[in-house]
């Protein structure tokens, strides 16, 4: 079965042919992160936008590439939640009219399990139950995957995302964005072991994360310097505030893991590409005798091929959406509420 698939929740317009799930025929993706780095973050009108420019140009080329005419299309596939709700209009209201003109039946997929189906693109005998560690721009979570469809949060975070997090304090550096690349290439410079940054514990849900304080603590860290004129060890502040992030996400991994019985666990998400929480991730799934699936580092950001990925699967499950479909900006990985 040949899914088209779109992608528009945030500053990428991506458009992909995927082939029962985990064969990419085509997997065409265009970048704003540019046209955003001048204003430091994503400016929502503009990527909007610029969706609407790119998505006829880039279901062609995706069709072509995919050696693929619209008559060899079984279903269209699309995020439809959670991201910038203008920009996830775009690629919703394409998607209805590709499906309405061709006739094939229309997908919604939940962006963050397009993160975590990314990963059965890149390995072949992966399948649930499992447990997925969601680390992204706008969302951090811990999930238990019971099955492809059936998916259920065990822990999210309260304030601020870790993706977010690495994109403030590049900001507060002065590095370009998006920041989470610069801040690794940064902190891979130094040991650390310099700067202190505060733990968070969620008392009442010991699963749940929260950000806001590490980010508040790192531009607070960086404008003290500055104003004092103190030396910042800006290679050892990237290291260690690093290690802080990944100190949050790694053991309560490991916990949930512990507590749901699972033994596979599954990274998914831009954030998973970092070097530094990969290899923790490493160390504790080798040390607790889990088996853990880091997805390829192309395949962290967002993508067509993980909502065609994604969509096979709600396909199957006979999650299909009729031509009243809307965008929601928020929504519960299980599917439940939104906005
Ligand atoms: P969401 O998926 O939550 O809707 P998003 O789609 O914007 O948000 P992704 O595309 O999954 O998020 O990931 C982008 C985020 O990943 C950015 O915050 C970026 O800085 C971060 N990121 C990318 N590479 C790295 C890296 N090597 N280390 C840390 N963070 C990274
Ligand atoms: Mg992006
Ligand atoms: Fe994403």
């Amino acid at each position: 079965m040949k899914i088209l698939a779109f992608e528009s929740t945030c500053d990428e317009t991506a458009v992909s042919v995927v082939e029962d799930g985990r064969t990419v025929l085509s997997d065409i993706i265009a970048s704003q992160a540019q046209m955003h780095a001048l204003y430091g973050g994503v400016v929502p009108e503009i990527a909007s936008r610029h969706h609407v420019e790119v998505i006829s140009q880039l279901t062609e080329q995706a069709l072509q590439e995919a050696n693929c005419t619209r008559a060899d299309i079984d279903a269209v596939a699309v995020a439809y939640a959670p991201g910038l709700i203008g920009a996830v209009l775009v690629a919703v209201s394409f998607a209805k009219s590709m499906a309405y003109g061709l006739g094939v039946p229309l997908i919604p997929v939940h962006h963050i399990r397009g993160h975590v189906a990314a990963n059965y693109i890149a390995f072949p005998e992966l399948k649930p139950p499992f447990l997925a560690l969601a680390i992204s721009g706008g969302n951090t979570m811990l999930i238990d995957v019971a099955d492809y469809t059936d998916l259920t949060v065990l822990g999210a975070t309260r304030d601020d995302a870790a993706g977010e997090c690495f994109d403030k304090a590049a900001r507060v550096l002065g590095l370009p964005y998006p920041g989470g690349k610069p801040m690794e290439d940064l902190a891979l410079k130094s040991e650390g072991g310099v700067y202190k940054f505060p733990h968070a514990k969620v008392t009442d849900c010991p699963l749940d994360f929260s950000f806001s304080g590490l980010k508040t603590s790192v531009v607070n860290l960086a404008h003290n310097a500055k104003q004092s004129g103190a030396a910042l060890d800006e290679p050892a502040l990237a290291r260690d505030f690093t290690q802080a992030i990944s100190n949050e996400l790694v053991p309560r991994a490991m916990e949930a893991a512990r507590k749901t019985g699972r033994t596979v666990i599954v990274a998914a998400g831009g954030v998973a590409a970092n070097a530094i929480i990969r290899g923790d991730l490493e160390k504790s799934c080798e040390k607790a005798g889990y088996t853990l699936y880091l997805p390829p580092l192309k395949s962290c950001g967002d993508h067509g091929a993980m909502i065609g990925a994604q969509g096979f699967y709600e396909y199957l499950a006979g999650n299909v959406a009729d031509m009243t479909l809307n965008g929601f900006a928020t929504m519960d990985v299980g599917g439940t509420e939104n906005a």
